[in-house]
């Protein structure tokens, strides 16, 4: 494949080719994976620059087609827990341009991820003349405002995020909750932010039948069970879960589920928050019905998710959070917080229920509800795995971020070919004569073609509006098929 256009993918500390679930590797990991994958898969070439944190660890890692790891020294080569990474930023802006200065590759567009590859992503797209598209993942003023002191980024976080909002070209949101903070935290200009939710790989998480997953994993349970996947950390509240079972366990009527906690891993925090966790179930005499299974990558999550009746997260604050994604891609309800992310993804009633953050009876109150009807949960799961196959495939995510690049790269003159109508290419070099675009056609632009049809001047068409993804979408999408019974047979022993 010649592939002609290239991605700088830059994301410091969560690298494609870490083990997943531990402290600092998550969604970003998962994420930075999937689209530079999916970017692939339609021609660009991406290398991802990210911080060597292991001495062994090659300079260059050939990850699939079209997708390289590019290890650049910025401070020691070991782990480092995030927030100790900002000083070394300018070492690893250095790395990158000599990187690409020793090998000769010219990049076309930088793709930032988190707000410290976000500073990076604006010193280069200065240096190199290109344009960048920043997402966060997470933002310093949401983090500050949930963890108060607690809260350990750099002073120069916020300040920094600004800076970036306000330079990068276009910034991506995940969710509407993601849009309003970057608008209302940040000033973001409305017409800079890109929409496009996150996904989940739907060849791997797909429904299995609950018992053979059980047996998948070896756990003799026969009753309810209830599951979390994430990372182990005091702002995922697990123990909200725990407190919340604890009262289930009190209620003679039904059986209590038994909670299966996936994820843990090495980094203190989250050795920290395991020892809590262990003794918080201890303490309120649930430990028998909790089975904490630690860490887990993907191809062994789904058997987690489909051994569950119901997937749980109530984080305090959640900027998107692929795992709700996951479990309704295995068919599985999802009850979580009422919070940033979940609030888009999880529709209340439908795919599974949404509760108040830091309220475990609300969160036990919900949990026997939905025990008490079974056939509610298997039409949840059955909702939530069409929502997932209708618009949060990684398919959908590249797409879409390939259009962005698209605009951008043409907006700049390059002779990029759009997935719109254009004419008037020749003027998009010269700032001050924009070109049209068809907003209702996808033929792809073609130098030096004419077309009259077009309705819509590209100062009109915002990246913001979902729509510009979505009439795409439409077009391109096909279904996946849902049949069989996802759960199997379940007796919750409520008749
Ligand atoms: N994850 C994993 N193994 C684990 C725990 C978590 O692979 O043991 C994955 C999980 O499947 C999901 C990601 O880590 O893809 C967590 O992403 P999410 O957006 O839910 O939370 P974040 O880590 O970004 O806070």
């Amino acid at each position: 494949m010649d592939r002609q256009w290239r991605v700088a993918m830059i994301s410091e500390h969560a690298s494609p080719a870490a083990l997943l679930g531990g402290e600092d590797a998550g969604g970003q990991n998962v994420y930075v994976d999937a689209v530079s994958r999916g970017l692939a898969s339609r021609g660009y070439a991406v290398d991802i620059f990210t911080r060597r944190d292991d001495p062994e660890a090659p300079l260059v890692m050939e990850w699939g087609p079209g997708v390289r790891i590019v290890n650049v020294t910025a401070g020691p080569a070991r782990h480092l827990p995030k927030d100790g990474l900002w000083r070394y930023m300018p070492t690893f802006r250095d790395s990158c341009m000599d990187f690409a200065e020793r090998y000769d590759v010219r990049y076309h567009v930088l793709h930032g991820n988190f707000w410290m590859s976000g500073w990076v992503l604006t010193e280069l797209q200065r240096v190199w003349g290109i344009p960048g598209v920043q997402l966060f993942h997470a933002t310093g003023k949401t983090k500050q405002r949930h963890q108060g002191k607690a809260d350990t980024s750099p002073s120069d976080r916020i300040r920094t995020e600004m800076e970036i909002v306000r330079q990068a070209s276009a910034v991506i949101t995940q969710c509407p909750t993601e849009r309003d903070e970057m608008i209302g935290d940040y000033g973001a200009d409305p017409a800079k932010i890109a929409f496009i939710p996150g996904a989940v790989n739907t060849e791997i998480f797909r429904p299995l039948d609950r018992a053979k997953a059980r047996q998948a994993i070896g756990l003799d349970a026969a009753g309810p069970v209830i599951v979390y996947v994430g990372r182990i950390l005091p702002r995922k509240d697990v123990a909200n879960i725990l407190h919340a079972l604890a009262r289930l366990a009190r209620q003679p009527d039904r059986p209590c589920p038994t909670l299966l906690v996936v994820g843990g891993g090495e980094g203190a925090e989250s050795v920290r928050e395991m020892a809590r966790l262990r003794e918080l179930a201890g303490t309120l005499e649930i430990a028998e019905r909790v089975r904490f299974v630690g860490q887990h990558q993907p191809a062994t999550l789904r058997d987690y998710y489909c051994a569950g009746d119901i997937a749980v997260t109530t984080p305090w604050y959640e900027p998107f959070g692929l795992t709700p994604l996951e479990a309704m891609a295995c068919g599985r309800p999802v009850v979580g917080s009422a919070v940033g992310g979940l609030l888009y993804t999880i529709v209340p009633g439908q795919t599974g229920l949404l509760v108040p953050p830091r309220d475990p009876v609300a969160l036990a109150a919900a949990l026997g509800d939905l025990f008490t009807h079974p056939v509610l949960l298997k039409r949840m799961g059955r909702a939530g795995l069409e929502r997932v196959q209708q618009g949060f495939t990684w398919a959908h995510v590249a797409q879409r971020t390939d259009h962005l690049f698209r605009w951008l790269l043409a907006s700049q003159g390059e002779a990029m070919s759009l997935p719109w109508r254009v004419h008037g290419l020749p003027g998009m070099a010269d700032r001050n004569v924009r070109p049209t675009v068809g907003s209702e056609d996808r033929h792809a632009f073609l130098p030096g073609s004419e077309d009259r049809h077009s309705c819509l001047s590209l100062p009109d068409l915002n990246i913001a509006d979902p729509m510009l993804f979505e009439h795409v979408d439409r077009n391109s999408h096909t279904p996946l098929g849902l049949d069989g019974d996802l759960l199997g047979d379940i007796d919750y022993g409520v008749h």
